[in-house]
């Protein structure tokens, strides 16, 4: 009988966590179009390292947000509210605007550097997609081959017939495609064949702890030996340390992006952590490894 006394305080305390959660969710969609506009919103590259011939041509860009009463709201939280109530799309136009005008300074001096862009699932319905990127790089006179674009596997099974032709399309431009999060959804590789990408981005999940786990070195080795098989690259996400780079390096897999290398950063400190990742190399991978 005691915790009978007890259940309206919980009950009590649970309806004013669930209030509060509400309340954010308010906040957060009715604060994101004016964020938008007024670049309360930047983004951060993540390099990723090419583990064959130890260099970065390319980065994930990142999308971040400080609100100025809840502070650092987490791409996972909003993004997923922006996909429910439909302002989504505004969201992967200031994204693309935004790296597109990054692209082409660098572009300008010379640094040619591939930038993937997260499209989320409600991107891949609209037909439009394809001619509003083209329209986009060439306004900024970037070649396609400048741009990459993520998508995951939910986001493909949602409608595969459409998303297969906006794929294909984009493919057909020039713009490199890859599965991101894989081995988190539902689809197995023999299905990613039907898909025309270029690359499979294996989860995080599976790398974390790649040097201790067994099973999940396993994964990691299986799924890059078949994806290259069927002709796709490999990315491994969230590498932490060196061990697991050996791993990977023993995999063969084709790139890598994690803290090891370098966590997200601003264009600014991306182009400096370029410079000096071009400079010493060598000494990102150590001796001991090299092979
Ligand atoms: P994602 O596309 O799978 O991005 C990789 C996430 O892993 C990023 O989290 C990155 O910061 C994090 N990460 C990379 N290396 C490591 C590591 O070594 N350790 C750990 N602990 N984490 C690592 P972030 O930036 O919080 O983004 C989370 C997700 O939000 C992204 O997952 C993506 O699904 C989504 N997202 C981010 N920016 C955008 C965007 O502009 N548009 C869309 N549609 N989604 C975005
Ligand atoms: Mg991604
Ligand atoms: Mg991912
Ligand atoms: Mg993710």
């Amino acid at each position: 009988l005691s915790h009978a006394k007890q259940l309206p305080g919980m009950l009590a305390f649970y309806q004013q966590g669930q209030d509060e959660s509400h309340q954010r969710e308010l906040t957060i969609l009715r604060d994101l179009p004016a964020a938008l506009l007024q670049n309360q919103l930047f983004v951060v590259y993540q390099p990723k390292v090419e583990l064959g011939q130890r260099k970065c041509s390319s980065a994930e860009a990142l999308i971040r947000w400080v609100h100025p009463e809840l502070g650092f709201v987490p791409p996972d939280e909003f993004i997923k509210l922006a996909e429910h109530s439909g302002n989504i799309a505004l969201v992967t136009e200031w994204i693309l605007n935004t790296v597109a005008a990054q692209l082409a300074l660098w572009y300008q001096q010379g640094k040619h550097i591939t930038v993937a862009v997260n499209l989320s699932a409600h991107d891949l319905t609209n037909p439009q997609l394809p001619s509003d990127i083209a329209a986009l790089l060439k306004r900024h006179q970037l070649p396609a081959s400048v741009l990459a674009l993520e998508v995951t596997e939910g986001a493909v099974m949602q409608d595969p017939k459409q998303v297969i032709q906006i794929l294909t399309e984009l493919r057909t431009m020039g713009i490199e495609l890859a599965i991101d999060d894989f081995g988190t959804g539902q689809s197995s590789l023999a299905y990613l064949k039907q898909l025309p990408v270029h690359e499979v981005k294996i989860d995080r999940a599976f790398i974390k702890d790649i040097e201790h786990n067994q099973d999940d070195a396993l994964i990691v080795s299986a799924t890059t030996q078949l994806a290259h098989s069927l002709g796709l690259k490999v990315t491994a996400e969230g590498l932490e340390n060196r061990a697991g780079l050996a791993k990977l390096q023993q995999y063969h897999c084709d790139k890598v992006q994690g803290y090891f290398f370098s966590k997200p950063l601003t264009s600014e400190l991306f182009s400096e952590w370029l410079q000096q990742f071009e400079d010493q190399s060598q000494e990102w991978f150590g001796q001991e490894i090299s092979q």
